[in-house]
């Protein structure tokens, strides 16, 4: 066998693989990252661009909520100047699916994880307040609405950056590099081929987001992947509404959201079941039109067409149950175990949000091949490699629990809803005793100016 050129080498430089080829980097691996495309250009770049715990995962799914806010944390830490607080209202109308006090009480939860993340307490505000704060929103049926605030990203640029940080930590980059085969002798994985050329790797990372099914099959390995697509429609105005909002949608089992930003106003995502070549993922006219309605129900004049849409896919792996249930938790797959192929691993689902912890799981894994006992260090250094400083003492989830409920989406529902239960029980008490306030506009404009 002649000598490996690298210790580890990652297929796919999404922020999952950026993430992952800074992690080794910065642990002193030798690592090459190959990307078929430009960084981010995929998925990432298709994602709402929210740095969030995602509040609706409360609902059925409350260890996502919290993992993902505790990672995010370090990513506020590690790329602030990318990140920009955005302040978003849910309003609440007459026959809503949820409807107010319900929404708090989600809120009262969230707010138990947002200082993981340095998000501020949820607000509630009167309708008129909304309604000034929101123009052209409709007034009609309009009982309240609650306020909390994500971080928006300009999702690619923060692959891009992971990258360079990677790459200032020594590892190398290849872009428009297709890896079209992963080399493998007497049942190993020994690293790829693009473009004729070979790259051996002691261990070969897979991060190439919904590819990693097919790119899997290229060393001979499967994976039980379900590829749900998400479109959101574009209006080029970057400010169509001053603050975010998170809409019930027309089939009142989902929720949207409008997103303003330096890369337009977005709408969306849609959640459907999608082909299982990412590459034939496109918008259909049933999800446009779905959006539109969805937007156009809360305002009186919202144009009928967007400038442009844009489509990407979740992977979720190895996960049964419905659609409606499915965890946005993440997965390190050993191919080892799986399909009796050493040195191959994959890691796929989990959000942008938890991209670094997500990477840090995967070096981990490699680290445990190669026989290296180097630790993680991408929480302790921006991206731009000067020190976090002091990191706040918050613990991420409970394993044990995690690993237990992982296959059980029932269970895991239960989990949520009882703990739902319990706070909306305090939550009629604290408000039956004039603790919850309602708030007018200039608290709004205090807080967010
Ligand atoms: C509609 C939608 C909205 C979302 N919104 C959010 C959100 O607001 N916040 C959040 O935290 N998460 C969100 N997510 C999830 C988030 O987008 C993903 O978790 C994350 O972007 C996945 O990154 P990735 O690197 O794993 O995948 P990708 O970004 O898809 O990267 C994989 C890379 O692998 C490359 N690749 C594939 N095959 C090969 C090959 N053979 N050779 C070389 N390179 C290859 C691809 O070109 C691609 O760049 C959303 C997802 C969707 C679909």
């Amino acid at each position: 066998m002649s000598p490996m050129a690298y210790d580890l080498v990652v297929i796919g430089a999404g922020v999952t693989g950026a993430g992952v080829a800074r992690d080794a980097a910065l642990r002193g691996l030798k690592v090459a990252v190959l990307e078929r495309g430009e960084p981010g250009g995929a998925t990432t770049a298709a994602s709402t661009h929210l740095i969030h715990g995602g509040v609706r995962y409360l609902l059925y799914d409350r260890l996502t909520t919290h993992a993902t806010c505790w990672d995010s944390g370090h990513i506020v830490r590690t790329a602030r100047e990318l990140l920009t607080r955005l302040p978003i209202v849910w309003p609440v109308y007459k026959g809503h699916t949820r409807g107010l006090e319900t929404v708090e009480t989600l809120f009262e939860e969230y707010d138990k994880f947002q200082p993981m993340k340095y998000g501020l307490p949820h607000m509630r505000l009167t309708p008129e307040a909304a309604l000034r704060l929101v123009p052209g929103l409709k007034a009609e049926g309009l009982r309240g609405a609650l306020v909390f605030d994500e971080w928006w990203v300009d999702a690619q640029r923060l692959a891009a950056r992971t990258l360079e940080s990677a790459r200032a930590a020594g590892a190398e980059v290849l872009l428009h590099s297709p890896v079209d085969a992963v080399l493998r002798e007497n049942g190993r994985a020994l690293g790829v081929r693009t473009d004729g050329r070979e790259l051996r790797a002691k261990v070969t990372v897979n991060a190439s987001g919904p590819w990693v099914h097919k790119v899997a099959q290229l060393a001979g390995a499967s994976l039980p992947l379900r590829l749900m697509k998400g479109t959101h429609l574009i209006w080029n105005d970057p400010k169509r509404v001053p603050v975010g909002l998170l809409l019930e949608a027309e089939d009142r089992q989902r929720y949207v959201f409008v997103v303003p930003s330096p890369l337009g106003t977005w709408v969306g995502p849609t959640d459907q079941p999608g082909p299982s070549d990412p590459d034939q993922t496109r918008t259909t006219p049933d999800e446009t039109a779905y959006l539109l309605r969805s937007v156009k129900r809360y305002f009186k004049d919202w144009p009928d067409a967007p400038d442009s849409t844009i489509v990407g896919a979740r992977p979720i792996l190895g996960q049964p149950g419905a659609e409606k249930l499915l965890s946005r938790d993440f997965e390190v797959f050993d191919h080892e175990t799986r399909d009796g192929i050493a040195g191959l691993l994959t890691i796929g689902g989990g959000k942008m949000s938890d991209y670094r912890v997500m990477a840090e799981a995967a070096v981990d894994a490699a680290c445990r091949k190669l026989g290296s006992t180097a630790r993680g260090t991408t929480q302790t250094l921006t991206l731009d490699g000067r020190p976090v400083g002091d990191i706040p003492d918050f613990l991420p989830p409970s394993r044990a629990l995690k690993n237990f409920l992982k296959t059980k989406p029932r269970l895991r529902e239960l989990h949520a809803l009882g703990h739902l239960g319990a706070a909306f029980a305090l939550h009629a008490a604290r408000r039956a005793a004039g603790l919850c306030p309602i708030e007018d506009e200039a608290a709004f404009r205090r807080r967010y100016g």
